[in-house]
């Protein structure tokens, strides 16, 4: 897990590169999903089938897989009636709360979860304040986002560019 705490792990361009080998080398077996923007952008109400069969294809590899979203019950219940996966809404990342449910649900340990978000104030800090690691993707549509998000998005550059500067 990074010392520095806004500083994802690792990042991606979307979640279609965070596969099932990657996670099983990272040693990870429980997969904690950010929805808006991660796994779809705020104005999909439900899923597509490339996102189906993805999220299926680690649960069918033995990985855990949940959903944390700050967003409310009906937008995730919606969501997830097709998949059926452990959900947390009202999640109030960056605090703790969601990520800890969902390990004791799992009985997964703090070595062995992932956060995968698109934000670094939300997801990447909740991950990090609860000693786990945290993947963060592009936003799917940045365009969608409202005005409190673009606002953190202006504070993200620093860290984004340090994460971009220590892998060169
Ligand atoms: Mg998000």
């Amino acid at each position: 897990m990074s010392k520095v705490t806004l500083i994802p792990d690792k990042m991606f361009n979307n979640i279609y590169e965070i596969t099932p080998e990657l996670l099983k080398q990272d040693g990870i077996t429980t997969v904690i999903f950010d929805l808006d923007n991660t796994v779809a952008p705020y104005s999909v109400a439900y899923p597509t089938e490339k996102m189906a069969q993805y999220l299926f294809s680690l649960r069918d590899n033995g990985i855990n897989v949940a959903f944390a979203s700050n967003n409310n019950g009906k937008r995730i219940e919606k969501f997830n009636r097709p998949l059926g996966f452990f959900t947390v809404c009202k999640a109030k990342k960056p605090s703790r709360r969601a990520v800890r449910r969902i390990m004791r649900e799992f009985g997964a340990t703090k070595a062995e979860t992932l956060v995968v978000g698109d934000q670094l104030f939300t997801d990447c800090l909740c991950a990090h304040r609860a000693g786990i690691r945290a993947y963060i993707v592009n936003p799917i549509d940045p365009q969608d986002e409202g005005w409190f998000v673009k606002l953190k998005r202006w504070f993200e550059k620093p860290h984004l560019r340090y994460f971009k500067r220590r892998k060169a």
